[in-house]
């Protein structure tokens, strides 16, 4: 039995494998994620065979089971209920429930352990284990909170010298404790430093703000995997490390690629050195030059290289489906359609390539910022539908913003920028978008679904 199951663990572990592979493409994303969920639900049925066939007792697997069936049901229920705009903060609320299983095992085991026959690698293990679990469990919750938008930015020197205090104990505490400096025994240790854990997860995210969530949340993910690794190596489940390595070294080289759009150094992200954003500092007024409907038809209509930016604005419309339509139609008349898409716009890295593949939009027809930026002079109109800080000129030439440094799709080069919003509102980041001013620019008032609907409209007519 213990060979077919290690054999059950290599197939579901080579399943992750071949989920991710076929993750890598929004076109075959779908199966990739139902690969690896089968890969996810041969794991958990050789764990229960595992612990049959371990005389685990029946109490046990019983209490297995009810977990399993509870998470179940809230899961499908949250994801059913879940709308597009909130994916963000469920993918957060994923991870702390992954961190906080971690930090569970890690104070279970200490629990069970014989303390004086355990070596010490195992004892670190659950450490690390416990550590990580904690940070992901209350950093992911103040994510959550926070893009939720119930939680405000917190940039007292007092939060973050309170961080780097706690990250130094969290980093020390150990070494003195193996010394033999703290008398107390190992489970009492672990539940202060589980403490100390939890408390620095929240302490880590409360100042981060503006525009640098993206780097945190995917550096939580990864957090989150690497924590269930070392709880893999702690049970010597093999799928559960191979598990929690795929999700931390993906979550690792997405929070670089993030550091890289972003253009933020790991190291100040890992050390919590924020920017912050001038939230006093005077703006400048601005001449907005307003546009209508059929102003804008009438403008697609003669355009024969349209590029279309999306952001966060496109996901609380709804407005994809729409977006597509007017593509497809601008196409039929001979012009050329991009999409160009910034690596963080929208609330979570991806979120415009998911909202396009749902609508169906051909994946050759959507550019990167680099190749976007290359070519933005050749567009005769860039519609930025619902997106903000991502074009933002001020991430260039305005050293005092706290999007500064960000790379930024440059539609202020093109020959006619129109955007979409509904008001005078800010992004994400909170500041006033410079490009709103600009000679080129113009601004069409109104929900981009509703907007794109009419616009859709008038170009059949024409
Ligand atoms: P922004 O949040 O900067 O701007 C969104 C824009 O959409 C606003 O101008 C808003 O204006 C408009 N909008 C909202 N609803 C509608 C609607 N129904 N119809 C038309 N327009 C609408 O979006 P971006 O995508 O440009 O930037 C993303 C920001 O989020 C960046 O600062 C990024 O750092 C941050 N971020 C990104 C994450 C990621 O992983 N991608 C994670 C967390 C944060 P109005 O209200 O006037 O309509």
């Amino acid at each position: 039995m213990h060979a077919i199951i290690e054999v059950g663990y290599l197939l579901a572990t080579l399943s992750f494998l071949g989920g991710l592979k076929f993750m890598s493409s929004p076109k075959s994303a779908k199966t990739g994620n139902l690969i690896a969920a089968i890969g996810m639900v041969l794991a958990v049925i050789l764990t229960f065979i595992a612990a049959i066939t371990a005389t685990v007792p029946y109490t046990n697997l019983i209490i297995m089971f009810l977990a399993i069936a509870v998470g179940t049901v809230v899961g499908k229920r949250l994801s059913d209920k879940v709308e597009m705009t909130g994916m963000p903060q469920l993918v957060s609320l994923f991870n702390a429930t992954g961190g906080g299983c971690a930090m569970l095992l890690g104070l279970m085991e200490a629990n069970q352990i014989d303390v004086s026959t355990t070596i010490l690698g195992n004892k670190i293990l659950l450490i690390a284990g416990l550590v990580t679990g904690a940070i992901a469990l209350t950093g992911s919750i103040i994510a959550e909170r926070k893009l939720a938008g119930n939680v405000k930015d917190s940039r007292s020197k007092a939060v973050i010298f309170s961080a780097r205090i706690l990250l130094g104990l969290i980093l020390v505490l150990p070494i003195v404790y193996f010394i033999g400096l703290i008398p107390i025994g190992f489970t009492a240790f672990m539940y202060v430093l589980a403490s100390i854990a939890m408390i620095y997860g929240v302490l880590f995210v409360l100042p981060i703000g503006g525009a640098d969530m993206p780097v945190v949340i995917s550096l939580l993910n990864s957090i989150t995997g690497i924590a269930t690794a070392f709880a893999g190596f702690v049970y010597g489940n093999k799928a559960m490390i191979a598990g929690g390595i795929f999700v931390g070294a993906a979550g690792i080289l997405l929070t670089l690629l993030m550091c890289k759009a972003m253009n933020r150094s790991l190291m100040k992200v890992l050390a919590g050195t924020f920017k912050k954003s001038k939230a006093g500092a005077v703006e400048e007024e601005q001449e907005i030059k307003e546009i209508s409907i059929s102003e804008t038809a009438l403008t697609l209509s003669f355009a024969q290289k349209v590029a279309i930016i999306p952001g966060y604005g496109l996901a609380v419309a709804q407005a994809q489906h729409i977006c597509g339509q007017l593509q497809q139609l601008l196409e039929k008349r001979n012009c050329e359609v991009d999409y160009i898409i910034h690596p963080v716009a929208g609330r979570m890295p991806g979120h415009m390539n998911v909202l396009l593949a749902e609508a169906n939009v051909d994946y050759a027809r959507l550019k990167e910022m680099d190749e976007g930026n290359e070519n933005m002079a050749q567009y005769d109109t860039v519609l930025v539908l619902g997106a903000n800080d991502v074009v933002n000129p001020a991430a260039e030439n305005n050293p005092d913003s706290p999007v500064f440094g960000m790379p930024i799709i440059r539609a202020y080069e093109s020959k006619q920028v129109i955007v979409m919003k509904r008001s005078m509102n800010k992004g994400y980041a909170g500041i006033q978008n410079d490009l709103f001013g600009l000679d080129n620019c113009s601004i069409l008032f109104g929900d981009a679904k509703a907007s794109l609907q009419e616009i859709v409209n008038q170009l059949k007519l024409v």
